[in-house]
């Protein structure tokens, strides 16, 4: 399989697409054609066997070929569970059973796994690191420490915004030792981006380090994303004998893209509805044909404040024309008001707990047409466990979450960091380190 940029100009392989992130013409990678099978086909039961059939026609003709099952069964090795909430008909995708208790732990541990093994691939100076560098606003840092951390011949170096996480988010970032350090930058999340830019612009420093991005445009996290949108509609498929249609919270895109490849790839999936926060570039962009990102609003579904979603490119270059578009996909707008309503009716109504992110996902679903929902089996999508966001939740809830094992034990661990000012002189002694 060979990887093209959105433009078309630049073409690489498996390990060059996941290496570099960003293709030299600043555009993202997409697979040169997507793979179709027949679900009928597809033997595999769990999460990593399935991965490995899906998988296998984006890793052929790659030296990571023959590591194609030892990266998924290394990727999923933390349950995936689809909880029936009305038999046949609603269901709940829980991806937040990984270690860091977001979804984007497994995106993280599959690119983790990917590039250990490519290592040799990219020709690195022997005894020197790759070093990945991760700006975050919350849940990716997290998500890639815990990824990478104790795996050789890589260091992660995390920075994270002063006073912008929550406390349990900055505990997550900071809690490691070894091969992850962290450091909380005196600036915005945008100053953390930008400090990030100028080290990868930089050839000297990037060269002499041998710098690796793990920001979430890599096309090695929304592969194993694809995995579980496909595995769940199989499960549900061969269960119930019917498409299931998805409800996907979204922020960048890349979960719900993640969706539309696997429905692409001839999965048994029927609608895919996306439901944002109160930054609505999505929904207005479907409704009036007019793409107008701006600056990201504060809202309880941080991890969804995106004003800008990056994957929309990858979205258009599947499905150019606009009206076909239309038809593929919806988005929804959910406000922070309806938030807090949603978490608290159904702490009662059906008796689960939801993050402000899934929140928008079964707020979408109840202001289906009573008709839609009864036609259509629904699986919305979960993206983080509650006691991540324990600060909202509880108050909503009136009442205390508990914390999930991974994340307690994460939690009891020692923290440290370093205190840092955006600037790359700065940076530069820090990897000099
Ligand atoms: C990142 C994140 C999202 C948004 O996912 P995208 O792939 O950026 O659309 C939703 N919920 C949670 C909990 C997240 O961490």
């Amino acid at each position: 399989m060979r990887y093209l940029s959105t433009k078309g100009l630049h073409e690489t392989d498996l390990i060059g697409a996941i290496g570099r992130g960003l293709a030299p013409d600043g555009r993202l990678y997409v697979p040169e054609k997507l793979p179709n099978f027949n679900p009928q086909k597809i033997q595999g039961e769990s999460l990593a066997e399935i991965a490995i059939e899906l998988l296998d026609p984006f890793f052929v003709g790659s030296p990571l070929e023959e590591y194609l099952e030892s990266i998924c069964k290394d990727a999923f090795n933390f349950p995936v569970p689809l909880e029936e909430l009305e038999k046949g008909k609603l269901a709940v995708l829980e991806l937040f059973h990984g270690p860091t208790a977001a979804f984007k732990d497994i995106g993280a541990r599959f690119l983790a796994a990917v590039m250990e093994r490519s290592l040799r691939g990219l020709r690195l100076k022997d005894d020197r690191p790759l070093t990945i560098l991760v700006a975050t606003s919350g849940d990716t840092g997290g998500a890639v420490a815990a990824a990478f951390h104790g795996r050789s011949g890589m260091r992660v170096a995390v920075f994270f915004p002063n006073g912008q996480v929550s406390p349990r988010q900055k505990h997550q970032l900071t809690c490691w030792t070894g091969n992850v350090r962290s450091y909380e930058v005196n600036g915005s999340f945008d100053q953390c981006q930008a400090l990030l830019k100028s080290a990868f612009t930089d050839v000297v420093l990037r060269e002499k380090h041998q710098l690796s991005a793990a920001n979430s445009i890599n096309i090695g996290r929304l592969l194993p994303q694809a995995v579980y949108h496909a595995a769940a509609s199989i499960w549900h498929w061969r269960k119930h004998g019917s498409k299931a249609s998805f409800i996907v919270p979204a922020g960048n895109l890349g979960n719900a893209l993640a969706c539309v490849w696997a429905r692409a790839m001839g999965m048994p999936i029927r609608d895919i509805i996306l439901s944002t926060n109160s930054n609505k570039v999505i929904p207005e962009f479907l409704s009036t044909g007019a793409w107008q990102p701006r600056c990201s609003i504060q809202t309880l579904a941080s991890a969804m404040d995106v004003g800008n979603p990056s994957n929309m490119e990858r979205l258009r270059h599947l499905i150019p024309d606009f009206l076909d578009l239309r038809t593929s996909i919806e988005a929804y707008s959910v406000s922070d008001a309806a938030i807090i309503k949603q978490i608290t009716s159904d702490h009662v109504r059906r008796g689960k707990i939801w993050c402000p992110h899934t929140a928008t996902g079964f707020s979408v679903y109840d202001q289906l047409p009573v008709s839609r929902r009864k036609s259509n089996a629904w699986i919305v999508v979960a993206t983080a466990h509650p006691a991540k966001f324990d600060h909202i939740v509880e108050k909503a809830i009136g009442a205390r979450i508990s914390v999930p094992p991974s994340l307690e034990a994460l939690l009891e661990l020692p923290t440290n960091y370093e205190k840092i000012e955006p600037n790359i002189g700065v940076l530069n002694s820090i990897l000099n380190d």
